[in-house]
């Protein structure tokens, strides 16, 4: 299977050159040719089968010039089940909220406790061995910018991988103290982080000038070293997401929760960047029977409005909300979906994502809009109903739920309301632990921390109060020492990652 650019589809590359290289160099977006098909009988049988098989499957199929124990090798060492607590990598939880119920598809059981694990324990092994296939024989020196999970996730999955080297900027005041914790606390050898005295933009633009700078590629190319990117840009991080939906609704077969393999689901996803709503596209693309898409966005409701209007505008304000995973005005992969949807037309999405750097905007056509409202529905979800809707899914069916997934509920519960669907069973990402957001969290469910609490006393008192188990990685933090105290300014980052990099 070949893979072209979302900006010129006559480029052409092998799977390995698309995750090796992350993103075209005209800015585009990589995406498969073609989509392999499931029938409903092909999902029957994967019904009977592990995790790990099914991830194999789907994997092979995309991945053609990786030979099947590569793929077997990649996926037993991403996803054995000492990873991920309880030894399931996505299990699902049946919630009832009020009068509808759904399937809480639980992505946060891994090593970082956020689904970023999903796809970035995955990745270094695919990586390496793409860099290999396509022969650079380089060191990949991997740059991120992070304003919370990705970069925590992306350190984990990276540290101590041979032939790789991970950098992490992040902004100083800009991220939750667990998640300046976990990365400032990292482990291994071949691991970096500094915070960026800025904002995560600021953080976000020195790593795209560094990655595009001549001198800084040379004097990588010196020490047999070149750049590349874990952010979800890459097919790499992408692919490993479409396994867990057909994975859900395999489990749902196999648990008799729906009647036949064929009956159709609904799947919320608390959004971002649009990556892991995407992965869902794909899959019912692929023939897993889904219904709706239902977009669910804080108050950073650019995505929301776009599903609704077709008009995609990002000069608003911007919120630094509770879910700060989905503080986003740019969703990259929106660009996939767009090139998709209009049967590949490169010219088209390479004038809108031209007149989103430009202006801020772009409006599709009227066509386009109304194939994405019968797709797709949208709805957002602010601060206080974030709160709410924690509160009452704890006080009325005893789960916690962290703010991402909360977003996620709510605006199920709009789209219940809205529709009247509330008998199409639903699946409904649950994105990252409560207790990375244990501030958030204490106070939906009490009246809030006291003046002065560590996080970990935070921690303590959620697992106190609501009798659930703080989760080991978080846990075992508290003993962690700080490796890592390193700020720089925006404009000495290329200095920093010189510096990590010992080649200063
Ligand atoms: C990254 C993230 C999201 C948003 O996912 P996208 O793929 O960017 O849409 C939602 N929730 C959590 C906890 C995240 O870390």
């Amino acid at each position: 299977m070949h893979y072209h650019c979302t900006r010129d589809s006559q480029q052409t590359v092998s799977a390995a050159q698309a995750i090796a290289q992350g993103i075209s160099e005209n800015g585009g977006l990589f995406v498969p040719e073609s989509f392999p098909q499931y029938t409903h009988a092909d999902l029957e049988v994967m019904a009977g089968c592990t995790y790990q098989e099914r991830a194999v499957k789907i994997l092979g199929d995309f991945l053609t010039d990786f030979s099947k124990e590569e793929i077997e090798d990649c996926v037993a060492q991403a996803y054995a089940p000492e990873k991920f607590s309880g030894g399931n990598p996505a299990p699902l939880s049946l919630v009832q909220n009020g009068a509808v119920h759904m399937y809480l598809l639980e992505l946060w059981h891994g090593p970082t406790c956020a689904f970023k694990d999903m796809a970035l324990q995955l990745l270094p092994h695919l990586l390496t061995r793409s860099v290999s296939k396509t022969g650079s024989g380089k060191t990949s020196v991997i740059l991120v910018a992070t304003s919370g999970d990705t970069g925590k996730a992306a350190l984990e999955g990276f540290k101590d991988v041979a032939g790789t080297r991970i950098l992490t900027f992040y902004p100083e005041n800009g991220v939750s103290p667990m998640q300046k914790r976990q990365m400032c606390t990292q482990e291994g050898g071949n691991v970096g982080v500094c915070a960026i005295e800025g904002n995560f933009d600021d953080a976000q633009t020195g790593v795209k000038r560094i990655f595009t700078d001549p001198a800084m590629r040379d004097r990588l190319a010196s020490h047999n070293m070149a750049f590349s990117s874990a952010n979800s840009i890459n097919w790499g991080r992408l692919l490993p997401q479409i396994v867990y939906y057909f994975s859900a609704y395999c489990d749902l077969i196999r648990t008799g929760e729906i009647d036949y393999a064929g009956e159709q689901v609904n799947v919320v996803v608390p959004t971002g960047n649009f990556g892991n709503i995407l992965a869902a596209y794909y899959a019912r693309k692929m023939g897993l029977p889904v219904k709706r898409l239902i977009c669910a966005s804080n108050s950073n409701n650019v995505l929301t409005d776009f599903l609704r209007t077709g008009v995609y505008d990002r000069n608003r304000p911007f919120y630094t909300t509770m879910s700060p995973s989905m503080d986003i005005l740019v969703s990259s992969n929106l660009e996939r979906l767009l090139y998709d949807m209009t049967g590949c037309d490169d010219a088209k999405v390479s004038g809108w994502m031209r007149e989103l750097s430009e202006t801020g905007r772009y409006q599709v056509d009227g066509d386009l809009l109304e194939k994405l409202r019968a797709l797709f529905y949208a709805g957002y979800c602010g601060e206080e109903d974030t709160l709410r809707t924690i509160r009452e899914l704890y006080r009325t069916e005893n789960y916690l739920c962290d703010p991402h997934t909360a977003v996620a509920v709510d605006v199920y519960r709009q789209y219940v309301e809205e529709t009247g669907d509330s008998a199409t069973p639903s699946i409904v990402a649950s994105t990252a632990s409560p207790y990375k957001f244990a501030d958030s969290v204490l106070r939906a469910v009490s009246d809030g921390p006291a003046a002065g609490e560590s996080e970990f006393d935070k921690v303590a008192e959620l697992s106190a109060l609501t009798g659930t188990q703080i989760p080991a990685p978080i846990a075992a933090l508290q003993d962690k020492a700080v490796r890592f105290e390193d700020s720089c300014a925006p404009q000495e980052m290329d200095r920093a990652v010189l510096r990590l990099l010992g080649i200063g």
